[in-house]
């Protein structure tokens, strides 16, 4: 099993305080049985560090250890991204810029946005490019970015990193703790599933195609023999917040639809599917029109069976 940042992190306070990790880890428990659940277990976990008199604050940590709502964090890595620095106005009618980054070690990558404009001066000049080693420290997690303000350190390193993950990280989250521009993967229950929406794609560029006097006209490849299309709304609940996901043509099949043309089937697949639970990732953006966060999913599977031998075992 793949241990995350949260055992991570637990051990390495063990470490520090020469306690057993199960000893760090009630105590989390405890905290957040205290605080009535209204604290994460990273939040948690922090506050049983401070109290333990831990910090990492002069040490250097590795991507994979960074936790949301850590302070005062130490990395080394590598600029594998960088996006073009772009500036906005402040309510106040102030113009400032804001550079962002996909900065990576041997362990993980995140993105990194820089406020500072010492910073992103770095980069204007092109010192700071894709490729260059950089060392960050008193930088601040918020949600799943590492961010730096004026307090903080960004230069250029002398160290080298050669193999630094690339991949970009899906991490699994509760439904309540998606972010708009997430990677994401969840285990929820299917709680509702709607009509699918059929649409036509290009063969060539799959855009959208609509049909004309003359046919399927793409905007690129002008006339065009359509590819017929699907995609289905789902509501996925898993017991934290509810939320909108659509599933397009591709996983379809995953997620146990054979035949959509026919109605009777189609029922009947609709129906096998209410109350099940699977694993979903992908991706989330803010649907305009309903102004909330939907799930594009990019992949679904089943609960295997160990895993579940596993879960029911724990219970
Ligand atoms: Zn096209």
């Amino acid at each position: 099993m793949v241990m995350d940042n949260y055992e991570r992190i637990l051990e390495k306070i063990a470490k520090s305080a020469n306690l057993d990790k199960e000893e760090i880890e009630r105590r989390v428990e405890a905290k957040r049985a205290k605080l009535s659940g209204l604290i994460s277990k990273e939040g948690a976990t922090q506050i049983i560090a401070a109290e333990l008199g831990i910090n990492f604050d002069d040490e250097v940590l590795k991507i994979e250890e960074l936790l949301p709502g850590m302070r005062k964090t130490n990395i080394i890595g590598k600029v594998i991204r960088l996006f073009p620095v772009r500036t906005f106005t402040t309510k106040k009618g102030d113009v400032g810029k804001v550079a962002n980054m996909v900065v990576a070690d041997e362990t993980s990558n995140i993105k990194v946005v820089l406020w500072d404009t010492n910073h992103i001066e770095l980069i204007e000049k092109g010192e700071v490019q894709e490729g260059i080693v950089i060392e960050i420290s008193n930088a601040s997690m918020r949600d799943n970015e590492l961010h730096l303000g004026s307090f903080s350190e960004f230069k250029k390193s002398k160290e080298n990193i050669d193999n630094v993950v690339t991949e970009r990280i899906v991490k699994e989250k509760t439904l309540v703790e998606f972010r708009i521009g997430d990677a994401s993967k969840v285990r929820a229950f299917i709680v509702q599933t709607f009509e699918p929406r059929f649409f036509n794609v290009c063969p060539e560029c799959k855009k959208k195609v609509v049909s004309g006097s003359d046919g399927f006209m793409c905007d690129k490849h002008g006339k065009v023999v359509e590819q017929k299309r699907a995609l289905i709304n789902l509501v996925l609940d898993d017991g934290t917040e509810t939320t909108r996901a659509v599933v397009f043509h591709e996983n379809l099949s995953d997620l146990g639809f054979a035949d959509l043309e026919n109605a009777e089937s189609l029922g009947e697949q609709r129906q096998k599917l209410l109350g099940k639970e699977m694993f979903f990732s992908g991706n989330v953006r803010l649907n305009k029109f309903f102004n909330n966060p939907e799930f594009i999913v990019d992949g679904v599977g089943e609960l295997d069976m160990d895993f579940l031998i596993g879960e029911l075992e724990k219970n």
